[in-house]
């Protein structure tokens, strides 16, 4: 990515199209939808179930391919690059957090946020500091041996972000993260997530249900007719 490139968005979706087929039936989910993500800015994408979000989540997050438009990561179209280049960049750049953890149960709290620096090429000794750092950061110090079973909601949930910004991504995508936990908690795996954004400038998009929640963060956007419009 560019050097400086403030005036770039970190991800960019240019007329994005989206359609599934049932059959013989042709679902148009999105329909020439677009959106830009800032870097420090966090946005809340509420919208009703089954009207795309998630679909709009994983092509922004190069996990799904767009039937038409464009993908643009820090100013880069990827929708031409090899798999092995966007799968690069799915890596480094971009951060995703689901609304279970899905972390891996044989592993520590550890050793589930050091695999992705481990895959990207660290060093085993830097992947160890790195991850401590992170994990103490969103306050799991006390619990860095664990397995996820042995943590709760809200701290597996923790544990999910750290590992989504353990490459420290440019943009961090999460998938109504707080969906299974209780209001405190929910509170609080959120409240981790916005100090992120002010920490680390890094761009956010979350997909969520709760209002108080969206209320919170930078700007609210939502799903219309396949679109995305602002909200307020
Ligand atoms: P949301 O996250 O807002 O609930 P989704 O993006 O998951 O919505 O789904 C939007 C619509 O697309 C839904 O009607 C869903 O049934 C449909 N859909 C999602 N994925 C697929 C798929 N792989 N095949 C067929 N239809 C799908
Ligand atoms: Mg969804």
């Amino acid at each position: 990515m560019a050097e400086g490139a403030q005036d770039v968005p970190v991800i960019y979706l240019h007329e994005i199209k989206r359609q599934y087929r049932q059959g013989e039936a042709t679902l148009t989910i999105l329909d020439g939808a677009k959106l830009a993500l800032w870097p420090g800015q966090s946005v809340a994408l509420v919208a009703p179930s089954g009207s795309g979000k998630s679909t709009l989540l994983h092509i922004a997050g190069l996990l799904e391919t767009p039937d038409d438009g464009e993908v643009y990561v820090g100013g880069t179209a990827t929708s031409q690059m090899s798999d092995i280049d966007r799968t690069q960049i799915r890596r480094t750049d971009i951060g995703f957090v689901y609304q279970s953890h899905r972390l891996l149960p044989e592993f520590s709290a550890l050793e589930n946020v050091m695999l992705p620096q481990m895959i990207r090429g660290l060093k085993r000794s830097e992947t160890v500091k790195r991850s401590t750092e992170i994990l103490s950061y969103l306050g799991l110090s006390d619990r860095i041996k664990h397995r996820p079973a042995e943590l709760s909601g809200g701290e597996q949930q923790r544990v999910a972000i750290a590992r989504a910004v353990a490459n420290a991504p440019r943009a961090l995508l999460a998938d109504e993260p707080t969906g299974n936990l209780d209001p405190q908690t929910a509170d609080h795996v959120f409240n981790a997530l916005m100090q992120l954004v002010k920490a680390t400038r890094v761009a956010m998009l979350i997909a969520t249900h709760n209002m108080d929640l969206a209320a919170r963060m930078d700007r609210r956007v939502s799903l219309a007719n396949g679109q995305v419009v602002e909200l307020d």
